[in-house]
């Protein structure tokens, strides 16, 4: 079948290893196949804080990221919600179709709520799964490679479309997720690896940089390192991220480490890191802010396109 596939992330600090394995290495996959959108979401950022704070810093990075692991803006359209307005306004008619009920029940939203920093829970937070809608329907998307907390998202999408389709004329897809090989790779705290809560390792951080956050990661006392989710979460996510990194099973490593203890599971983390990444990190120090603007202003030009043709059709099925 043929595809076509949004996706995109906030410009809120580096790519990480839980984006790699979550939709990162489905898109470089994808690419080959299909018609890919990838969105800078800059609008979003603003939904769990104040402002945007270092943005276009941010947003240059992103960009970064994304060559450094072999996304090709030939075959790619690369670019951010601020340019393209169309796809804006289509939030419009979107947020007529749900409930200020449904919005209130989303999982995802409320955890983001609980982790957020702003001094009050603004309108945005709770509309911008509908946004999201807007993002993956302003191109007739129907394959969406995310991590775990999407899927919410994903099913107010189906949920927009339908109702448009059923109230007005039908010209959305209805369009699926697709998870990665780690749907939700926790972090070195334990919870979701997240670029806004300090406990990711960066795609773009240091061979140095990495031996220290895994230095710095929790692990328990037993020296007899074995892979056991339920009773030794930390080690266990040590162990899983050290199989992704190497293609291999965790249990396989941890027999292997036996009572070599947590040292020698950190040593072998860091040097399974250190030798995934190093490709990556190559790359990217070949490349500066100019090839990510230029990237950038093609890919806004050719999503504006697409964007102005579903808001003519979205217009003219609403009678407007
Ligand atoms: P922030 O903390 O700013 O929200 P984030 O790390 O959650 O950042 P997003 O930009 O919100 O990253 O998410 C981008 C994409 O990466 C989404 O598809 C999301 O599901 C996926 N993703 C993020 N973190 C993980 C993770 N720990 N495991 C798997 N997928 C992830
Ligand atoms: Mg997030």
């Amino acid at each position: 079948m043929n595809h076509t596939v949004l996706t995109g992330d906030r410009p809120t600090g580096p790519l990480h290893l839980g984006h790699y394995f979550g939709t990162l290495a489905n898109r470089v996959r994808l690419q080959e196949l299909h018609q890919m959108y990838v969105l800078v979401a800059d609008y979003q950022v603003i939904t769990d804080r104040d402002v945007p704070g270092r943005i276009q810093h941010n947003i240059t990075e992103l960009l970064l990221d994304y060559l450094a692991i072999g996304l090709d803006p030939a075959k790619v359209t690369i670019f951010q919600h601020s340019a393209v307005p169309e796809l804006n306004q289509l939030l419009l008619p979107f947020l007529s179709l749900v409930s200020v009920a449904e919005l209130k029940r989303n999982p995802t939203v409320k955890d983001e709520i609980a982790h957020s920093s702003q001094s009050a829970v603004s309108g945005l937070m709770f509309t911008y799964p509908v946004h999201q809608a807007a993002d993956i329907l302003f191109c007739k998307g129907t394959l969406v490679p995310v991590g775990k907390d999407q899927l919410p998202h994903v099913e107010v999408t189906r949920l927009v479309a339908r109702r448009f389709n059923e109230r007005y004329a039908p010209v959305f897809p209805l369009p699926e997720a697709m998870m990665g090989s780690a749907p939700l790779l926790k972090g070195l705290d334990g919870g979701k690896m997240s670029k806004s809560r300090g406990n990711a390792i960066a795609l773009k951080a240091t061979a140095d940089e990495t031996a220290a956050v895994i230095r710095a990661a929790r692990t328990d006392a037993d020296r007899h390192i074995t892979y056991d989710p339920e009773r030794r979460p930390e080690v266990a996510n040590l162990l899983t991220l050290a199989g992704l990194c190497l293609g291999r099973a965790p249990e396989e490593i941890a027999e292997e480490i036996g009572d070599g203890g947590a040292a020698r599971l950190k040593r072998l983390l860091t040097e399974a890191v250190n030798e995934f990444l190093d490709p990556m990190r190559k790359l990217r120090s070949s490349l500066d802010a100019a090839d990510a603007r230029e990237v950038l202003t093609a890919g806004n030009a050719r999503a504006r396109e697409r964007a102005v043709l579903t808001l003519e059709e979205v217009r003219q099925a609403m009678g407007f």
